[in-house]
């Protein structure tokens, strides 16, 4: 899944940006406001980690920016610790969750997750659930009927990926804007080998393709 990291702290964002990579997220990171309004109308983002004391234009305005132009991506505000008044204003421009700096980044990850479930009308947290497979996605593997099937990091992020938009069809295009992000080259050879190795782990029948149109994620249901 891919996520807009808006912070101007270098120490921050130097901190975030490989454990996001660890986590299966493909991150583009912007420091400055007004880049990060535009970035966001620009790229499919599914989620925002926003700062709110930004240079170039600040964390509240640029909220307000994506959200009158109807961008659907889901914003956690990182907000000063105990700022009520930032957290008001946050919730009032439009974000779906805050975080009070300082944090402890798997309380970050956490919250992520949690809010791309909500999203995609997902509540039986803790663990992404569709049909017979759950999603370990600290762990990064997948229980099929109670068995673990371990999965390399590429088969994670597409699995998390296809189990957030179940019964969808996806077409190449849609899945590789969720995996990679703007710097990586899209390769459709290997989306075709990641859905096939995931077919072997889970049984043929949890990936239709649709010819002409893409894949469809069922979870063998
Ligand atoms: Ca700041």
């Amino acid at each position: 899944m891919r996520v807009l990291l808006v912070e101007d702290s270098v120490a921050l964002a130097d901190e975030l940006l490989p454990l996001l990579a660890r986590s299966g997220y493909a991150v583009d990171w912007v420091v400055d406001g007004r880049d990060a309004s535009v970035r966001a109308s620009d790229e499919n983002y599914d989620v925002a980690v926003l700062d709110l004391g930004l240079p170039g234009r600040n964390g509240l305005e640029v909220l307000r920016d994506w959200r009158s132009a109807g961008l659907p991506l889901a914003v956690l505000v990182l907000t000063a610790r105990d700022s009520f008044a930032d957290r008001i204003a946050g919730l009032r421009a439009g974000a779906d969750d805050y975080l009070a700096k300082p944090f402890h980044p798997d309380e970050l990850l956490l919250r992520l997750q949690a809010l791309l479930r909500r999203r995609h009308g997902q509540t039986n947290a803790p663990r992404l659930v569709v049909g017979a497979l759950a999603l370990d996605e600290e762990r990064q593997f997948v229980e099929r009927d109670g068995t673990v099937v371990a999965l390399s990091g590429a088969e994670f992020r597409l699995l998390r990926c296809f189990m957030l938009h179940p019964d969808r069809v996806l077409s190449r295009g849609q899945l590789e804007e969720h995996l990679y992000d703007g710097e990586t080259e899209r390769d459709s050879n290997v989306l075709e080998v990641l859905v096939n190795r995931l077919r072997r782990k889970l049984g043929r029948e949890v990936i239709e393709t649709r010819r002409g149109q893409g894949y469809c994620f069922t979870g063998g249901t």
